[in-house]
């Protein structure tokens, strides 16, 4: 009987634009009932800012009000799985640094945050391992790397990376590397373009392919998108990018570029800075922009497109309503009041990027 009311109000929700009420007891129950996944932290290098050299260690278990993350929040958001990024500025291009940088904070994610709070954090590197250590009650750690030029134009490097636990490359960050365009400095004629990947490039995309590393096309150019869509033999995800038609900035993604992503599988993971939200001023964005970008993605795409990718703690402003990693029920909150069932918040706070993964690690195992 709730059930069928619950039906029908979210039928009249559709029909009216109307908002659900929602009790508290249902917003926890949903929330729990999901395996969160943030495929976008930035915590590793937000201690020591993001150029300069890092601080002796990251202490996530202390209380930091000055981040996005810290251990309590975290567990008070529901966090199920987070990618913790090994971000690295394109300052380390010069010299050849950026394999170094990013091994550092590899170790920083490895050392600081997971061995030093085992009663919390497991590293995962599998969809299936996610899952396990979802159950035992404690938030899975991933790595992921922003961005490409981290591998030196070398695909040892990039071997190297994923035999650490790397399970995704951002290909550029706002950069243009030595094989891929960036979306961040396509109007800089001071910069030699490739127009998209090179033959380089594509080689990079396969060799992630065969390793099992999803390919993550947050920040690249429209062409390097459509060339790393068209040569790669799994899903794509963008691990942290929102809807160009909501917020007009080069790095989110146009309408086509996203039905595009979800007809071959891949995720749009949901970015909640400002800037990339809405295009208000002044630009402090709500709850509501995030809902909004997510109801644009399932109109363009469906349910199974859309992921949560915060860029908390690689951002200077997050959205009013969202303003931790201790803030995620307020979201499903949102998202219920809006018509959202249960399952479809679990597909986006998770189960769509567990389907991605599974795919390109069943890739992998293929070309083995
Ligand atoms: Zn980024």
């Amino acid at each position: 009987m709730r059930f069928a009311v619950i039906l029908s109000l979210a039928a009249l929700s559709t029909v009216f634009a109307q908002k659900r009420t929602v009790a508290d007891e249902e917003v926890l129950r949903v929330h729990r009932s999901a395996l969160l996944i943030d495929t976008h932290n930035d915590i590793p290098t937000e201690d020591a800012g993001k150029d300069r050299p890092l601080a002796a260690r990251v202490d996530i278990s202390a209380s930091n009000q000055k981040a996005h993350t810290d251990l309590s929040r975290l567990r008070a958001g529901g966090a199920g799985a987070v990618f913790f990024v090994a971000y690295v500025s394109s300052a380390y291009v010069d010299g050849n640094r950026g394999s170094t940088r990013a091994q550092q904070v590899v170790d920083t994610i490895l050392n600081d945050i997971v061995e030093r709070n085992p009663k919390d954090f497991t590293l995962a590197t599998t969809a299936d391992q996610i899952e396990a250590i979802h159950k035992q009650g404690k938030i899975a750690a991933l790595i992921g790397l922003e961005g490409g030029h981290a591998i030196q134009n070398r695909l040892d490097l990039l071997r190297t990376f994923y035999g650490r636990g790397v399970r995704y490359m951002t290909l550029t960050h706002t950069n243009t590397n030595g094989w891929a365009d960036s979306s961040g400095d396509m109007n800089d004629a001071a910069v030699a373009h490739h127009n998209g990947l090179t033959s380089f490039g594509k080689e990079v995309v396969w060799e992630m392919n065969k390793l099992g590393m999803m390919v993550d096309i947050s920040h690249v150019s429209d062409k390097t998108f459509y060339d790393a869509l068209e040569v790669s033999r799994a899903p794509l995800i963008a691990s942290h990018s929102n809807c160009r038609a909501l917020a007009n900035v080069p790095r989110n993604m146009a309408d086509q570029m996203i039905k595009d992503l979800a007809k071959k599988g891949g995720v749009v993971q949901v970015n909640f800075y400002c800037n990339f939200l809405t295009n208000a001023k002044p630009p402090r964005a709500t709850l509501a922009d995030v809902v909004a970008h997510i109801d644009h993605i399932r109109d363009l795409a469906g349910i199974e497109a859309i992921g949560i990718g915060t860029d908390f703690d690689g951002i200077d402003c997050a959205p009013e309503g969202l303003e931790d990693v201790s803030k995620f029920p307020n979201l499903t909150r949102a998202l219920l009041e809006n018509g959202y069932s249960a399952e479809d918040i679990r597909k986006i706070y998770g189960g769509n990027l567990l389907r991605v993964m599974r795919v390109v690690e069943k890739v992998a195992a293929a070309s083995k």
